[in-house]
């Protein structure tokens, strides 16, 4: 253990923590067993000091003398009554950083007196000195000011000097930061911020209570609202670890027994809660996260593709939506091999050991190199498919990892599935790498279509794999184990994979063209109606390219043999596009016979 410690701090507006860098390591601080502390604060019924989880858990209870998220009133000249005692926000912050300073020495065995602690990126001048003030109150000589983003992004910082460009997406518990970074050798400066300082977890919470609480008035209409206090607080704890179970799983159970009483007689509250529904209820509030990163790329004048690395950090970030947003954004596969929780903690920890005079190398984690999803239902290039790859683990999961998906039934009264288990990124599930196939066979032969198939699969740090599917509704279980899911595809795999897609390929759709195919003179083609459901839009694109290849097949007869090649061509290709419903061609397509017949004119 070095002589001198430098504590690195992650003053949250949710929760705290505190970590040092050791043997190329962070080692985070315990308090209480746990290494985040909740930034709360309270007295208790005599008047004393209480801190973290002990202070969290009156909160609902006894509000009047209980209080968190005093960051956000940083630098303010305010303060808050907590039972008798006044406190301003920079000594409440101080009892945090105290409690943390107590553990760390504690567990380190020795007395630390420097720290670097962390702050938004957004901080004014006043607020970074509020901070500093609550660091020397709670008894550390603070010897950096860090900003949060820059923090998690020397996490992610190799000791190679090139230029990088980060992007950070910070949801926390109850603020949302993003930040766009430049590093370029030691110096790494923020080009833009952006951020809504009442959006985080704590908002998905409420928004779940809101949920259960609508399912529990449908299961008792004769209960009185509001809930007892006591039991507002259980259903939103609940409400919370639904949350959080929800970002692996894609059901989650809640159970509260005797949650409440009518007349005397206890109730019990249960209800399931699907990640779908879950994902709707936040799906507002996560349009707005993806509308702050849209303005900080505008403000730093860069575009998606010139981003090096995203980074995910805050516990809520967790959350599967947020990364498929950031995916579908940025058109990157956004990082949390460093804990999201911990990013911030952890590139504090590093500021501080650089400060000690330490050398600190990146922080290892095992991730995994590749995707693993299985095969479904699904639209290929446009055309449906039943080998659309769906990725159940992403490519640098923090490992081991467990990750659900819901899949469907497809036809009625549907008695098998069959489960195949690839490895790659390649949205066709036969261009990657086949690691292994089961039948699960007896399903519930009276179930409808869309009848619900849990899909688990979960991967080590050895490379085991293995894949459980559930039928839903019955419980029906089978699965498999696979041994060595890291392997590489070799390169005849890779050969015999490119000659299966292409000879797939050559009795679908996409036929190569013949001049035999095309209709006699006199002949007209049937065009497929437009199917319903259309947009007055593509309805309308529908019928311009059904005129335009009449148009054109008249037209056709009348042509040297080249123009009449080319042009039969685009007709066969229209046809396609009418047949395949592929609405993303068929405007194109019709602009383009357009063009041709007019030149052709
Ligand atoms: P802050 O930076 O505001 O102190 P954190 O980064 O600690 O906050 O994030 C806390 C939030 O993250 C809480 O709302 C918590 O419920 C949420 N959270 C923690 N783990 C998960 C998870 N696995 N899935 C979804 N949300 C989570
Ligand atoms: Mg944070």
């Amino acid at each position: 253990m070095p002589s001198s410690l430098i504590l690195g701090i992650d003053l949250g507006t949710t929760n705290s923590a505190a970590a040092v860098f050791e043997g190329g390591q962070p080692r985070a601080v315990e308090v209480d067993g746990q290494v985040l502390l909740p930034s709360c604060v309270g007295v208790d019924a005599e008047g004393r000091l209480i801190v973290g989880q002990a202070a969290r858990n009156q909160i609902v209870l006894y509000p009047e003398r209980t209080v968190k998220s005093f960051k956000r009133m940083m630098g303010k000249d305010t303060h808050v009554t907590l039972g008798e005692q006044k406190f301003t926000p920079t000594e409440l912050s101080a009892v945090v950083l105290r409690r943390l300073k107590q553990a760390a020495e504690a567990q380190f065995q020795q007395p630390i007196h420097e720290a670097v602690i962390t702050v938004p990126a957004y901080f004014s001048d006043a607020q970074r000195t509020a901070t500093k003030e609550a660091g020397e109150i709670a008894g550390f000589e603070v010897r950096r000011i860090l900003n949060e983003p820059t923090a998690a992004a020397l996490c992610y910082l190799s000791q190679d000097e090139r230029d990088r460009t980060f992007l950070v997406y910070d949801l926390g518990g109850g603020t949302f930061d993003v930040s766009i970074l430049r590093s370029k050798g030691k110096v790494t400066e923020v080009l833009a911020s952006h951020g809504d300082t009442a959006l985080g977890g704590d908002d998905f919470d409420r928004l779940l209570y809101d949920f259960l609480v609508e399912r529990l008035k449908e299961q008792h209409p004769n209960l009185a609202f509001p809930l007892p206090l006591r039991a507002q607080h259980r259903l939103l704890r609940a409400a919370e670890s639904a949350k959080i179970e929800l970002s692996t799983e894609s059901y989650a159970q809640v159970i509260e027994e005797h949650l409440a009483e009518i007349d005397g007689v206890p109730i019990h509250f249960r209800c399931e809660v699907k990640r779908r529904s879950y994902e709707e209820l936040i799906e507002p509030w996560l349009q707005r996260t993806r509308d702050s990163v849209q303005k900080a790329l505008n403000e730093a004048k860069l575009l998606a593709r010139q981003l090096d690395e995203v980074i995910l950090v805050g516990g809520a970030s967790y959350t599967p939506a947020v990364r498929e947003l950031l995916r579908g954004l940025l058109g990157v596969e956004p990082r949390m091999d460093i804990n999201p929780e911990y990013a911030v903690l952890y590139g504090a920890a590093i500021q501080a050991a650089r400060l000690a005079g330490q050398q600190v190398d990146r922080i290892l984690v095992d991730v995994t190199p590749f995707s693993f999803g299985t095969s479904c239902l699904g639209f290929l290039h446009g055309v449906p498919s039943a080998d659309c790859y769906e990725i159940v683990i992403h490519r640098n999961t923090p490992l081991p990892t467990r990750q659900t998906e819901v899949f469907c039934t497809s036809v009625d009264y549907q008695a098998a599935v069959d489960v195949k288990v690839f490895q790659g990124e390649d949205p066709d599930a036969r261009r990657n790498l086949f690691l292994g196939e089961f039948w699960v066979e007896g399903l519930d032969k009276k179930a409808d279509a869309g009848s619900e198939i849990l899909f688990d699969m979960r991967l080590d740090l050895n490379g085991m794999l293995d894949v459980q599917v559930t039928e839903k509704h019955t419980g029906l279980r089978k699965g498999i184990t696979i041994k060595d899911a890291f392997r590489k595809l070799s390169p005849e795999e890779r050969e015999q994979a490119q000659q299966r897609i292409r000879s797939l390929w050559d009795d679908q759709s996409e036929t190569e063209y013949s001049l035999q195919d095309a209709p006699a003179h006199g002949e007209s083609f049937d065009l497929p109606p437009a199917p319903e459901g259309l947009a007055k839009e593509q309805q309308q694109a529908w019928l311009r390219l059904c005129e335009l290849l009449k148009k054109a097949q008249q037209k056709s007869f009348s042509l040297e043999q080249a123009d009449r090649e080319e042009l039969l061509e685009i007709i066969h290709r229209g046809r396609g596009h009418l047949e395949r419903t592929d609405l993303s061609k068929i405007a194109e397509c019709a602009d383009e016979l357009n063009d041709v017949l007019f030149y052709l004119d």
